[in-house]
């Protein structure tokens, strides 16, 4: 076989036992790599129902297809296990050369199942599994322990995916990080920590054989050129935080843990700002001639010296939705989830929840103790330095700090019934996950994409907003085609998921982002890897099958229609500030687009998969166990 090994390492941490399992090609051809190979592999290898922390729930590694090749962005992989922020799917992409190692080790997957006794650090050295003490690693920063491990091994092409203290606390939605990038959202690192995993280090020594050498050089030469061209400017220059004035000018910046979506200090938290007078050096994921992380310092003042990559999502979470307009704060604060290990947007939205909470009087000053502020402090929207603490308190689970590691959804829950409020309108999650910078409310058919999403609401499992930015529907206005739309969007994104490729070399195809743009060239690419015989609609089944596979899990562990919802402020609280005030998504609207959307999908009304649906896909055995 061309472009894989055929073969999937186990690894049982309870036992301290390995073994090999060997896939057919027809396999791989279904579920071909990132988010959909580990999502299947979670599908074969968890116990329904178990607890997110239990030994019974995998961490399940899935490499890219074109992981080590020529294929420009394509050195991603994916990370699956079940969420402990939502209870369902939790699935996650993260870049570099922690994947290339892997596929030079001749692996196509890892499941790791069970749980050490004692902090490990799994080291897979080409077909050699070794369990190292992790001892020393405790209390690490992420790119810190990444160091250790290479200097003990006496080895710079080591590579180690590894939680940082956030994960070893198991904050809720702590991270995985490998060579500077995360695997995050879904608290993937809560789940290492529960299994007493610190790190996954690889060493491989081996080639990678692709079936057409030449035409793979040749097609990923051309696309390579183009990723350096117009198409990909925004990214190299000023990276996504040009998001920042775009979201501002149309009312959608999340603004002070969402009250408004326009920012009256937005400029001074703008990626221009951060361009002109914190950027030092842009960096890129192996593999990738684009180059859009931002690498960003803090010159002067308490946090002098804290450098850290900056992209939108952070920025807006740590910005303008906690009123700070100190770029100098915002960094910190990103710098501090990064080192640290855990999710910069959930640690952004959850401090905004914190933040509401306490300006309407409900968690008070005493709420705070902490080492630092023995008599505790305010925690106001645009205090830097009451947010940093904060940040500093979920990490270390100190004090309030160890509510707050629960995310927004258990912490309003938590609250509430102590002291009888109702925090939890304010506490912007669906399915337990920390809304993205994009507020719904001026996106109609985003608002049915985040409420729909298998792993809550997610700019990057659905690029719905597209839709509504580009005008292609009235971003106010439902009608008929949202269900259709919000299907693309996600099972658009879904192809670029799985292969995986990153989102940003879209246009560098054929100039042309959507479908007819992309997919004969994803086709080829997909061909000269491995011989096979890919065709347009081929593509299009990889998106459809790959979203199928986690809606497939999340029923098997109880999902149910209701759970398809928006935070409550998105469909009852409108901004009063901008182009997009005086709107919401209200249930009416969410529950009719919700109907278009399962039509759309094939599903019956209640949202669960006919047995057809599946089979028709390629998935017998999932018709099977949860087919209607
Ligand atoms: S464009 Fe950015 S996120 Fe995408 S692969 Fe390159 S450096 Fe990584």
């Amino acid at each position: 076989m061309f472009g894989y090994s055929g073969k999937i390492l186990h690894i049982d941490l309870t036992e301290r036992k390995t073994w090999v399992e060997d896939k057919p090609e027809d396999w791989y051809k279904t579920w071909i790599g990132g988010v959909s190979m580990a999502t299947r592999l979670c599908w074969e290898n968890i116990k329904p129902g178990c607890d997110a922390y239990s030994p019974d729930n995998p961490v399940c590694i899935a490499n890219g297809i074109f992981a080590g090749t020529p294929v420009p962005v394509g050195g991603k992989y994916g990370l699956a296990s079940k969420s402990p922020l939502t209870g369902f799917i939790g699935d996650s992409l993260s870049g570099s050369w922690f994947t290339i190692a892997l596929k030079r080790a001749n692996w196509d997957g890892v499941v790791i199942h069970g749980a050490s006794e004692k902090w490990v650090n799994v080291f897979i050295d080409d077909d050699r599994v070794e369990f190292r003490d992790a001892t020393k690693l405790m209390g690490k920063g992420t790119y810190a322990t990444e160091e250790a491990i290479r200097e003990d091994l006496a080895d710079d092409q080591v590579r180690s995916a590894t939680i940082g203290p956030s994960g070893e606390n198991m904050v809720r939605f702590a991270n995985v990080t490998n060579d500077g990038r995360q695997a995050g959202r879904t608290g993937h690192g809560a789940v290492w920590g529960s299994k007493k995993l610190k790190a996954v280090s690889v060493r491989g020594t081996r080639g990678i054989q692709v079936a057409d050498p030449e035409t793979l050089n040749k097609l990923s030469f051309d696309i390579t050129k183009e990723a350096q061209g117009p198409f990909t400017n925004k990214y190299r220059i000023l990276g996504t935080m040009t998001n920042v004035m775009n979201m501002n000018k149309l009312g959608l910046l999340p603004t002070r843990n969402f009250q408004e979506g326009v920012f009256e200090d937005a400029e001074k938290i703008s990626g221009e700002y951060l361009h002109d007078h914190h950027k030092v050096k842009t960096i890129a994921c192996a593999q990738c001639p684009i180059a859009c992380e931002q690498m960003s310092v803090v010159k002067s003042g308490p946090w002098e010296g804290s450098m850290t990559g900056i992209e939108y999502e952070c920025l807006f979470a740590n910005g303008p939705n906690l009123g700070i307009s100190d770029m100098n704060a915002a960094i910190q604060l990103i710098h501090i989830a990064d080192q640290s290990g855990m999710d910069a947007m959930s640690t952004g939205v959850t401090i905004s929840w914190a933040m509401e909470t306490f300006e309407k009087g409900i968690f008070k000053k005493e709420d705070f103790k902490c080492k630092k502020y023995p008599d505790g402090f305010e925690l106001k929207f645009g205090n830097g330095e009451a947010a940093v603490t904060t940040a500093e308190m979920i990490r270390d689970k100190e004090g309030i700090g160890k509510l707050l590691s629960e995310g927004t959804r258990i912490a309003s829950q938590t609250i509430d019934k102590e002291r009888g409020t109702e925090t939890w309108k304010w506490a912007m999650n669906s399915k337990g996950l920390e809304a993205p910078g994009y507020d719904a409310r001026g996106l109609k058919t985003f608002s049915l994409g985040a409420a729909v999403g298998t792993r809550g609401g997610c700019h990057n499992r659905s690029s719905a907003y597209d839709v509504d930015i580009q005008g292609i529907a009235d971003r106010f206005k439902v009608d008929e085609t949202r269900g259709e739309h919000a299907k693309d969007a996600e099972e658009y994104a879904a192809v670029y998921d799985t292969l995986p490729l990153c989102k940003f070399i879209r246009r560098c195809f054929t100039g042309k982002a959507d479908r007819a743009g992309a997919w004969p060239t994803i086709a080829q690419l997909i061909n000269a890897t491995t011989g096979w015989n890919f065709q347009y609609e081929d593509i299009d089944l990889i998106g459809q099958r790959a979203h199928t596979i986690k809606k497939a899990f999340n029923i098997r562990e109880g999902w149910k229609r209701s759970d398809d919802d928006l935070p409550w402020r998105w469909k009852h609280d409108p901004m009063t500030k901008g182009p997009s005030a005086g709107y919401v998504t209200s249930d009416e609207e969410l529950e009719y687009m919700i109907d278009l959307y399962y039509k759309a999908k094939g599903w019956t009304k209640e949202g669960l998969i006919p047995k057809k649906v599946l089979i028709d896909l390629g998935m017998p055995d999932v018709a099977e166990q949860i087919g209607v």
